[in-house]
């Protein structure tokens, strides 16, 4: 006799899943899961993220909850899933639904994400129909926010909307079990985008014996040509890295005197033959963010002089797009790949514009038909040695890195945007709990740059639906986001200061909410007095600052010129060791004309053009200028740079440094770090010894304020941020000293310790102040 198994209750589910699920392969994924496990409903994109429903046994909807985040596509990120139960409608199947537009757009636009294995196997498959196609992608990879208009993310609202799917890419495209089902960019030879070959006139060049365009490119780069390459967010100016010929000649085209040029290697082994790589180093390398790893370079590297004349570290990344796969395997050996623009203009991504700007510069340029909707550089990366660990810190947070958003702790009452600072711009956006940072616009000081700072924040506003209500923005009344933020209408704003905005911006990311001791060094921000400051210890939080330290003031002498040249800063030091007395160095007599020096010696006396500055960077300038190094510099930070990376690193001496207090605040006061300093150049030391020494001096200074001020405000938190701490000696000495006195030690790990990473920060001050 057999018993009929009772009909179990049928259950329905809604799912509605936040963070990063378009573009991504969720769908066909959520597709592939309901039909393993017997389930029917849908799934569909709306402007929120991702909705579904599944109806069918009520244990294989929970096993379909269970699975639905751990087995999720590699670029999916699920931040939040929020399940509701349904009334059962008994419809059959299961369906991928068209997205929907409900005009609430805030659904994560993921970030552009490097070639995956399996499209580099097709790559270079003779048989496979994409064999050596340069746009080659599909869900788990491939451009995303730099071809993207507006959301929700479909074809139609990117820059592919141009180029009509053959028979075959659609069927791939309308396919759940490929891996390309609505890949957006799904291209190939027969339908998609597709490279032509310029000469530097722009007159279209052929193959000639090449097997096809690319290859002839790559063929002119192995031959010393310079070629501009079209990528994902911009141009590069490429040439071979070990030809001292070609690079110099680059060199000297761009206007680029000293500034390191990054380099492209075809593999993790030719990476590992330009830098010595550590685990760390060699999973940021191959990470789908493709950003460039600055490591020391490698004994015996073959690349020439001029790559990055005096430093000791190498800016290296992997390819990220087809197209460099295909070149660097048919050059054979690394590039140089170095933004593509002269001196410090913004970098070209539009193709009328890289034709006009970059003929002089280059012999060919490789281009293609895809347009690049956002400008977006290369992201920049090291690892550094914290408390005994190894961690990543970024530089440059764009390509790859952007849009991902950020948590804002303790959200925002009203939609904000943060204009960020003059330097190395970003702005920032945010909305609830989230924040997005937006790419490296650069340096606010010309009108292209200008122009992309205004049609990004638009561009984001759009993307993340994001109408500012209350907006942030420097104290600097000259700067030119500052301006911005004063000329919008109908806002709240906020001011906040800039080194409170590097406070906070390292609290917010590593979501602290109390009160810590803020050493922020950096050039130059705009104090709370007015004054220039650049060497502040904080006492504050989010919502408040005290200035509790400071290094000693000093004069700038000649105001902006004094960061061109560090000279300045020499004599306006050594005038306040010595006073009057100060005469020029013998080191830089050649170097520094006489009376000039004393003129800028009058400066300081009178005050007059040389207003007073508390700035870290610039005593760091004053350092290398006095060993003799640098009178003056091609851009800001380089003789600090090239200080640091004289340091002989078996040196352990150490220069004295004051520390003074009073019922206010602490003074650092380096004066006798100079006069010991100045002593030794006069005794013939050499500067490696020198520059250990002072490094060591600021370290120990910055440890004992740092102490003591942490004591006095009763916290155990100190916070080490601002652009001197792209000094690795610096950061790691003062971090492990710090360590060593029990503090906790917070650095920016996702976001740039320079201005890059203010934006964020005058968000969560603002947001903070505006919680009422
Ligand atoms: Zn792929
Ligand atoms: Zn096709
Ligand atoms: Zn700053």
């Amino acid at each position: 006799m057999s018993v009929s198994a009772p009909t179990r209750p049928r259950r329905r589910t809604r799912v509605r899943v936040h963070g990063t699920v378009q573009g991504v392969g969720f769908r066909p994924y959520v597709f592939r899961l309901a039909g393993e496990l017997g389930l029917d409903g849908f799934v569909r994109n709306d402007s929120r993220g991702v909705v579904l429903e599944v109806e069918g046994a009520g244990a294989s909807i929970e096993s379909f909850l269970a699975r639905l985040q751990p087995d999720a596509p590699r670029l999916a990120s699920l931040e939040r899933v929020e399940v509701e139960e349904r009334e059962p409608t008994g419809a059959s199947g299961f369906m991928i639904l068209e997205s929907a537009r409900d005009g609430l757009a805030d659904a994560p636009v993921t970030p552009d994400s490097a070639t995956c294995e399996q499209c580099l196997l097709e790559l270079f498959d003779a048989g496979d129909r994409r064999f050596r196609y340069p746009f080659t992608n599909c869900t788990n990879c491939g451009p995303r926010f730099t071809i993207i208009r507006d959301v929700p993310y479909d074809r139609p609202l990117t820059t592919m909307a141009g180029f009509a799917m053959c028979a075959l890419c659609q069927a791939e495209y309308e396919d759940p079990r490929d891996r390309r089902f609505h890949a957006q960019p799904n291209a190939c030879p027969q339908c998609g985008p597709s490279v032509t070959l310029l000469d530097g006139a722009g007159h279209p060049v052929g193959a000639g014996g090449a097997r096809d365009l690319t290859q002839a490119a790559a063929w002119a780069l192995r031959n010393g040509a310079i070629v501009a390459v079209k990528g994902l967010g911009g141009f590069h100016l490429g040439c071979r890295a070990d030809d001292e010929r070609a690079v110099a000649t680059l060199r000297a085209r761009k206007h680029r005197e000293d500034k390191p040029f990054a380099l492209m290697a075809g593999s993790l082994d030719a990476a590992d033959s330009l830098v010595m790589l550590g685990e760390h180093e060699r999973d940021l390398l191959v990470a789908p963010e493709r950003p460039i790893v600055l490591a020391p370079r490698a004994r015996g590297a073959a690349v020439a002089d001029s790559v990055a004349p005096g430093s000791r570290e190498l800016g290296v990344m992997l390819p990220y797009s087809p197209l460099h796969h295909l070149l660097l395997a048919d050059v054979g050996t690394s590039l140089v790949m170095t933004s593509g623009n002269s001196s410090d203009e913004p970098i070209a991504y539009h193709d009328d514009d890289a034709l006009g700007r970059l003929a002089p510069l280059v012999d060919l340029f490789l281009l293609h038909d895809r347009p690049i909707q956002t400008r977006t550089d290369d992201s920049v990366v090291r690892v550094l040695t914290l408390a005994g660990r190894p961690r990543t810190s970024v530089l440059r947070r764009s390509r790859g890195y952007v849009p991902a958003s950020l948590p804002l702790p303790g959200g925002t009452r009203a939609p904000l945007l943060a204009c960020g600072g003059e330097q190395k711009n970003t702005f920032c956006l945010a909305k609830g709990q989230r924040a997005w940072v937006g790419h490296h616009v650069g340096d606010l000081e010309n009108y292209e740059t200008l122009c992309s700072f205004v049609d990004g924040i638009e561009h984001f506003q759009r993307l993340f639906a994001v109408e500012p209500q209350i907006v942030a923005h420097d104290l600097h009344p000259e700067y030119l986001s500052t301006k911005y933020a004063l000329e919008l209408d109908g806002v709240e704003l906020v001011g906040v200061q800039h080194h409170h905005a590097h406070l906070a911006a390292c609290l917010a990311e590593h979501g602290e909410g109390g009160v810590a001791v803020g050493a922020i060094f950096d050039g130059t921000g705009y104090g709370a007095d007015g004054t220039v400051w650049g060497g502040e210890f904080l006492c504050g939080d989010l919502a408040d600052f005290r200035r509790v330290g400071m290094l000693a003031p000093v004069a700038l002498p000649g105001g902006a010129r004094a960061v061109r040249e560090p000279w300045r800063m020499a004599c306006a030091w050594l005038g306040a060791v010595l006073g009057d007395a100060a005469e020029i160095p013998p080191n830089l007599r050649n170097l520094v004309d006489e009376r000039l020096w004393r003129q800028v010696q009058t400066l300081v006396r009178s005050g007059v053009n040389a207003p007073v500055t508390t700035s870290m960077g610039r005593l760091f300038d004053a350092a290398a200028a006095l060993c003799g190094m640098r009178p003056t510099v091609n851009y800001e930070g380089q003789a600090a740079i090239e200080l640091e990376a004289a340091c002989d690193s078996s040196e352990r001496g150490r220069y004295p440094i004051d520390l003074v207090s009073d019922a206010q605040a602490f003074v650092l006061d380096p004066r006798e770090t100079i006069r010991a300093l100045v002593a030794d150049v006069r005794a013939g030391t050499a500067v490696g010894v020198i520059a250990s020494r002072f490094h060591a001096a600021i370290a120990r200074g910055t440890v004992d304020v740092c102490v003591r001020a942490a004591s006095a405000h009763g916290t155990d938190l100190v916070v080490l941020s601002g652009g001197v701490f792209q000094n690795r000696r610096l950061l790691e000495s003062a971090s492990a000293g710090l360590d060593g006195a029990g503090l906790r030690v917070l650095t920016p790990a996702l976001l740039p310790v320079n201005d890059g990473g203010i934006a964020y920060g005058q968000a969560a001050v603002a947001a903070r102040l505006c919680a009422a």
